[in-house]
């Protein structure tokens, strides 16, 4: 199924909810210019978008789906849980804070950002989490940042999450979770899916293969993402390449592509980012 004016396609969830495979995430967008940016990313043609509380830009976010004039139900919104605000009285503030500053009754998908191990067991905030989302508060629910570590203590509880959001790029594949995620129907939302600006996929394999099709490299590694089932909403300010970011759906990639892809994984050593373990 793809969306009316836009070649994006949407993946069935566990829940039985749609959800758009290709946004536009907003993490380290200026609270200031969020607004701006976010209408910039819908007039490309982007539907569903990705903030988090702590990123400080909800309120922007918000302004941006007021002035877009886009039905509600186009659009996908995705929030998440900080990680000072478990157990339950926190975890309804927090979302109830959430949907005022996006103007909104509810969230497509509400997500725990961080496992934080130091912090205890996450299984009461996570009860909280279902018991919102059978409230109409959000439609679905899941995690982001639980590695093959951390998603079997969520799993035990019954709510099973929709989504698990995690660091993933050619060279960070974490097979362990989209293994155990794939056993569950758990879909994967791949963060950081260009490798944050923090690895050059501009040559080599990733690179012979966009001069071979005539795309950017990025487009060969969103395309890779999408051929793989993963949701991705990699983050630009920049017009232009919102533009070819979204145009990534309509690349295909030959089954030899996609395995020389999957052959630049270095396990742990490719992770730019924090590790789950060490987010207190
Ligand atoms: P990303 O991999 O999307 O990389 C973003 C960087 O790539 C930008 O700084 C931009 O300069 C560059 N870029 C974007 N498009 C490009 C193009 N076409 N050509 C060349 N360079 C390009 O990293 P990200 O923003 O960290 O991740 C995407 C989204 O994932 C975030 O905005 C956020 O919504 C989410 N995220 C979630 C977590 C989490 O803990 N759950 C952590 C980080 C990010």
């Amino acid at each position: 199924m793809t969306t009316a004016s836009h070649n994006v396609p949407s993946l069935q969830l566990n829940d039985g909810r749609m959800i758009p495979q290709l946004g536009f995430g907003v993490f380290k967008v200026d609270p200031d210019e969020t607004e701006r940016i976010v209408l910039d990313a819908f007039e490309a043609g982007y539907r569903h978008i990705d903030t988090a509380a702590i990123y400080g830009n909800e309120k922007g976010v918000g302004r941006a789906i007021a002035a877009s004039g886009i039905a509600r139900e186009e659009l996908y919104i995705t929030t998440k849980l900080w990680n000072d605000r478990r157990g339950e009285t926190e975890a309804r503030a927090a979302l109830g804070e959430s949907l005022e500053k996006l103007g909104l009754d509810h969230v497509d998908l509400y997500l725990i950002h961080w496992p934080t191990p130091a912090n205890g067991s996450p299984v009461e905030t996570w009860e909280t989490l279902g018991a919102m989302r059978d409230e109409g508060l959000t439609r679905s629910i899941g995690v982001s940042n639980f590695d093959e570590r951390y998603l079997p203590e969520i799993l035990e509880t019954g709510f099973r999450p929709a989504i698990d959001q995690i660091e993933l790029h050619p060279q960070f594949q974490q097979r362990a979770t989209t293994a155990l995620a794939a056993e569950q129907d758990i879909k994967i939302e791949a963060w950081g899916p260009l490798g944050q600006g923090k690895v050059d996929y501009t040559s080599g394999t990733i690179g012979a293969i966009a001069e071979r099709l005539g795309v950017s490299w990025a487009q060969v590694v969103l395309a890779w993402h999408l051929s793989a089932g993963r949701i991705v909403f990699p983050k630009s300010n920049r017009r232009a390449r919102m533009v070819e970011n979204l145009a990534a759906a309509s690349v295909q990639l030959s089954a030899d592509d996609i395995a020389a892809i999957d052959a630049l994984d270095q396990g742990a050593a490719g992770r730019v980012s924090a590790d789950p373990a060490e987010v207190a």
